[in-house]
């Protein structure tokens, strides 16, 4: 994964002509935090898990990114995904910059008791790193808003009462509106903004999603509600399809049931990994990174790839989708959605104030659309693809900050 998040940064330095010491000073995390954890478990036994927390950059701000829970968590995977996060923050100009962090376990071997303790562990090992104006965890795989209360009520032990120094916490613990369905309704928002450059709305278009959780869920249902047909849908268990469009909100009282969209009644059954193939105008990968490859580019149907998930297409699959005149359209631009609304969320713990849910979703309208247009903009200028475009507005933001905070003579080859 390390490798591939510089794959697509090496692109865009490319085109903007960086230097290779200019790249490195770019590409290198500014801080790398790894810890021990020993916790006891509920049989009282001794028991250690590693924790990390790669902070990447901050020249834009407090860094910013999620905290997951799995047994592939380690040092490569969280400096990837915290580079993500310094261009994903700079594409939608909100003033941060990247981190990513976790521990590696596996949850679903672990009773809640042993998560909060593991969880306060980590939190009294990192706490001097974490931070409202230092950096600001967020969930992610196998995290939630329970665990980010937990965090900020171990942090608030040492520092005061700081409700700034995690995001998507509980909406009764300063919490914001609108953070459950930012990331979706963010992917929407961009899908309607291509459509609007092509001359299409939603009810033009056919759209097929791998993963119906979180992400997946809200931007089905929105685009839905504004007269997409959602033709199939896949998960971990199955796949259900229906070309007349799925009923979403029933499918999602569905799979709020049984946890997976498999056996919905309203459509027909098909094997899961079938969707990324489907016939639809759209496809949405909103499940897992890494899905679509050299193997299924080729046989991909959809004209249009909304990346909903974090890094869902590979190197090789991307170069395939362009030499096919397909758009893809990047996680970087298309996910931001929920860092934006946890942008909102932070900004209203500092100011103690609580918006109401018409404003942050008028906010992070504005962001998103902004956002699109300058990455559009960027794509028509250079005459690139929207991922190099996203890269290169990323880069030009970061290198700018940079420049401006370090007056020496050699910064003058940072991008601007
Ligand atoms: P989630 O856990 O709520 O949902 C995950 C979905 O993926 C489920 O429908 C699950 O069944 C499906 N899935 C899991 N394994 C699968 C498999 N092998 N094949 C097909 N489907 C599979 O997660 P989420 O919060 O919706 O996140 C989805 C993606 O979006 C992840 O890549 C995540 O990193 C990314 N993302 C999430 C947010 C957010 O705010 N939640 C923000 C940015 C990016």
């Amino acid at each position: 994964m390390l490798e591939e998040s510089r794959h697509y940064f090496r692109n865009a330095a490319n085109v903007l002509g960086l230097s290779e010491r200019v790249r490195d000073i770019l590409l290198a995390p500014f801080r790398v935090v790894k810890v021990e954890l020993i916790t006891e478990s509920d049989e009282g036994k001794l028991m250690k898990h590693s924790g990390y927390r790669v902070q990447h950059s901050r020249v834009r701000g407090p860094m910013k990114g999620g905290l997951r829970y799995h047994p592939t968590v380690d040092e490569d995977e969280a400096t990837a995904l915290a580079n993500l996060m310094t261009w994903k923050t700079a594409v939608v100009n909100i003033p941060y910059g990247g981190a990513k962090g976790g521990i590696n376990c596996d949850p679903n071997q672990l009773s809640e008791r042993e998560v909060n303790e593991i969880t306060r562990t980590f939190v009294g090992q990192i706490k001097e790193v974490i931070g409202p104006t230092i950096d600001i965890p967020a969930p992610d795989v196998n995290t939630n808003a329970k665990i980010m209360g937990w965090i900020m009520d171990e942090y608030s032990k040492y520092h005061g009462f700081s409700p700034g120094v995690v995001t998507g916490k509980p909406l009764h613990l300063f919490g914001s509106d609108g953070r459950e369905e930012a990331t979706g309704r963010g992917v929407t928002i961009i899908l309607e903004e291509v459509l609007k450059s092509q001359g299409k709305t939603m009810k033009d278009v056919t759209v097929a999603f791998q993963g119906f959780g979180n992400v997946g869920s809200y931007a089905a249902r929105l685009m839905a509600d504004q007269g997409a047909k959602i033709v199939a849908v896949g998960d971990h268990a199955g796949g259900v399809s229906n070309d007349e469009g799925l009923d979403v909100e029933k499918l999602a009282a569905w799979t709020a049931q049984h946890r997976t969209v498999a056996g919905f009644p309203g459509g027909d059954a098909f094997n899961s990994s079938d969707v990324l193939t489907w016939n639809a105008d759209v496809l949405v990968p909103a499940a897992l990174g890494d899905v679509l490859t050299k193997d299924n580019a080729a046989d991909v149907r959809a004209s249009i790839i909304v990346e909903a998930a974090n890094a869902p297409t590979t190197p090789e699959a991307d170069e395939i989708f362009r030499q096919r005149g397909i758009m893809v359209v990047p996680d970087i631009l298309a996910n931001a959605g929920g860092v934006t609304v946890s942008y909102f969320e932070w900004a209203q713990n500092i100011q103690q104030f609580r918006w109401d849910l018409d404003r942050i979703r008028n906010e992070l309208s504005a962001h998103m659309r902004k956002a699109y247009a300058s990455v559009a903009d960027v794509a028509k200028k250079r005459d690139v693809d929207l991922r190099t475009a996203a890269f290169v507005l990323a880069i030009q933001r970061v290198g700018e900050a940079a420049l401006s905070r370090r007056p020496y003579a050699e910064a003058a080859d940072l991008p601007t």
